[in-house]
């Protein structure tokens, strides 16, 4: 095999491990491991080789190299057994021009990257694909694994259930009781994962999951398996590859965990390391206000990690005040000179509201991206001319109960500034003209 992949520790302890062998951490020091990729092999091929067999894949019916992630298999899991690939055609989602809100806010050269129309609704499918491969290869193979795992704010649980019920494999996943929407609720249930609803907040499942998956027989699937790292890494390369391999100024996303821009920066990285491009955008890392823990050492310069409470937040995908990744998303902001904002319940909510006005259809997570857009364009720190993307991160159809209660104005700490209620009126013609005629303003 030409190109070469392992895990090796992300801190830099000696040491280098199969994609295969069950292993998250660190050995020596006990932090995060990255997937490596030797480079020189794959510095042989030209970058104009690699774009043209990029572009030549994508989309097309030769299976599984079609998929938005498999199409960069040499750069993910090079030596992955095609009939092991678990795939759905993840990837390839549309890259929006968002001419009116960009308008409205005096940024013309603003899109939105929409990783949520995707099969279940959320990117992390990106990074599934490729861990469930790995984990059907190592059973195929012989490995003493017998189900995945994972703690979940809803969406990770979803991806894992369809995709390890896509392999035949037993899937476990772990929620906060009564925190995820019940579109996230119900994928995993329709998938048949063994759903375990714990009384507690997802820093508290994860506590459990890290537990249980200790004995190698339950691999576990969260981010920080860095085998997701290595599909989510994905889509920078697609956001460039759909500017025709030109670099834009910035790039929003909420974050969380922080496996997510920690996955775009290895991917933009990798471009560059190619001779693909040659600069790096700037990356800004979102966060709700009532679940901030990087933006407080953002703060402070980064001096070290801190750990909070996640207080209850919209934004239920990245309530989470003790980030896997903040090693990695550190290393991802310092290399981007990049920033940290925040959004309170009130700024996200209306974010989403005022661009669902313009045709999208905004998740709340989504829309705390789009609060720090707002904020960092009103600060002069983002300029009119400068090309801008958002990562939507989800779909607002898993969101429905948020949605409904921002247009019915019950959101706490929420005024719904762009609400739009139902008009209720009796079947009358006439009583419907008059309405009309007044809401039409003639
Ligand atoms: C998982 C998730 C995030 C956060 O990603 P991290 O890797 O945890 O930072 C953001 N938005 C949505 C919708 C998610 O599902
Ligand atoms: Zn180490």
């Amino acid at each position: 095999m030409e190109y070469q992949a392992y895990f090796r520790c992300f801190r830099g302890c000696p040491g280098s491990y199969s994609l295969y062998q069950v292993i998250y951490t660190c050995p020596h020091c006990g932090g995060l491991l990255e997937v490596h990729h030797e480079l020189e092999p794959l510095q042989k091929r030209l970058g104009g080789s690699w774009r043209k067999l990029m572009v030549e894949r994508i989309s097309s019916t030769q299976w599984p190299y079609g998929s938005g992630v498999w199409a960069m298999k040499e750069w993910v899991v090079p030596d992955l057994r095609d009939e092991n690939v678990v795939s759905m055609y993840e990837g390839n989602s549309n890259l929006f021009w968002a001419e009116r809100l960009g308008k409205q806010i005096g940024v013309s050269d603003l899109w939105v990257k929409l990783c949520g129309n995707s099969h279940t609704g959320s990117f992390k499918d990106l990074g599934m694909t490729v861990l469930v491969s790995v984990v059907k290869q190592m059973m195929a193979d012989g490995s003493p694994v017998k189900a995945v795992a994972a703690a979940s704010t809803g969406d990770t649980s979803a991806a894992l259930a369809a995709y390890a019920a896509a392999a035949g494999i037993p899937a476990i996943v772990f929620l906060p009781q009564n925190k995820v929407s019940p579109a996230q609720l119900i994928q995993p249930i329709a998938n048949g994962a063994h759903v375990l609803a714990l009384d507690t907040d997802f820093d508290g499942c994860m506590e459990i999951v890290k537990e249980l998956t200790k004995d190698n027989s339950i691999y576990l699937a969260n981010s920080m398996n860095s085998l997701r790292v290595e599909g989510q890494k994905t889509v920078g390369v697609e956001i460039v590859r759909q500017f025709d391999w030109e670099v834009p100024d910035w790039i929003i996303m909420p974050v969380g965990n922080l496996g997510n821009i920690s996955a775009l920066y290895k991917g933009l990285k990798l471009l560059m390391d190619l001779g693909i491009t040659d600069k790096m955008p700037r990356l800004v890392a979102a966060q709700a206000a009532k679940a901030n823990p990087l933006f407080r050492s953002a703060q402070q310069g980064f001096q070290k990690k801190i750990s909070i409470e996640a207080e209850s937040t919209s934004a239920s995908a990245i309530q989470i005040g003790n980030p896997v990744s903040y090693d990695k998303a550190v290393q991802a902001l310092n290399a981007t000179n990049g920033l940290v904002e925040q959004a309170t319940e009130d700024e996200l909510a209306n974010a989403a509201a005022v661009a669902d006005r313009t045709g999208m259809y905004t998740c709340p997570h989504t829309g705390v991206a789009l609060a720090a857009l707002f904020k960092l364009v009103d600060r002069g720190e983002i300029k009119s001319t400068d090309r801008v993307i958002v990562i939507s991160t989800a779909h607002g159809l898993k969101f429905t109960p948020f949605k409904v209660a921002y247009h019915q104005s019950v959101l706490d700490e929420v005024v719904s500034r762009h609400a739009n209620p139902p008009v209720e009126l009796p079947a009358d013609v006439d009583l419907v003209r008059e309405a009309i005629a007044s809401r039409l303003g003639s």
